[in-house]
């Protein structure tokens, strides 16, 4: 079971599912050959995703390429069920950042064979997350900036204003279609720049000057 932090503290619950929307920023979509989509792509990892970012990440071995996927992450702090927008922002009690770990060849077997993604995207760990800083210290939720350096160069860089849903409309989405709990984490979906991780890589991450921190990946 993992406890997100927030603010240097334990969040008061353990966190539960994590709700994620593929395909939300128009130049991740084409450098995956996808479709900008009408509607939001949505797909959930359970709670066992979930993990510590700040720690070495430990990849699953034989399952072919692991790819990084940088998103803005949300920790919700209050229920949310068929939301109006207006209700979103108040349930809003962290802001930080999470990796859509994606094992990009089960992925790319099962959308050829037009099954779920499950066991590219929802495995134990798929989700490392790191501490969550205050929802209050983010001016703008339209206007965060987030970057992925592996080895010393930028791999991933990403606007929120760059999303296709932006973080409280699509929130109150996910809600008409999943009960959101205090302690379930929004995953907003990653800008382009996607790429393989491997063993050794040391990653530097950061939220518009508000978080910065390195990890790396276990060898
Ligand atoms: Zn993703």
């Amino acid at each position: 079971m993992f406890t997100a932090t927030l603010e240097g503290q334990a969040f008061s619950q353990p966190t539960g599912k994590i709700l994620c929307i593929g395909r939300n920023y128009a130049a991740h979509a084409a450098e995956l050959n996808n479709p900008v989509p009408d509607e939001p792509v949505l797909f959930l990892k359970p709670a066992d995703a979930a993990c510590d970012l700040t720690k070495a990440l430990v990849l699953p071995v034989g399952c072919g390429s692991v790819h990084h996927e940088l998103e803005i992450a949300i920790l919700i702090g209050e229920p949310l069920k068929n939301a109006p927008e207006g209700d979103v922002e108040s349930a809003i009690a962290g802001v930080g950042l999470g990796l859509d770990l994606t094992l990009r060849d089960v992925q790319s077997g099962l959308k050829e064979k037009g099954l779920p993604w499950e066991r590219a995207k929802s495995f134990d760990g798929a989700c490392p997350l790191s501490p969550f800083i205050s929802a209050e210290k983010i001016a703008d939720l339209t206007a965060i900036n987030f970057s992925l350096t592996r080895n010393g160069q930028i791999q991933q860089q990403g606007c929120s204003g760059d999303m296709l849903n932006p973080i409280i409309p699509l929130i109150a989405h996910m809600s008409r279609w999943f009960t959101i709990n205090s302690g379930d984490v929004i995953m907003t979906g990653t800008p382009t720049g996607v790429g393989p991780l491997e063993a050794g890589d040391q990653l530097v991450l950061e939220l518009d000057g508000l978080l910065k921190f390195e990890t790396g990946v276990q060898r």
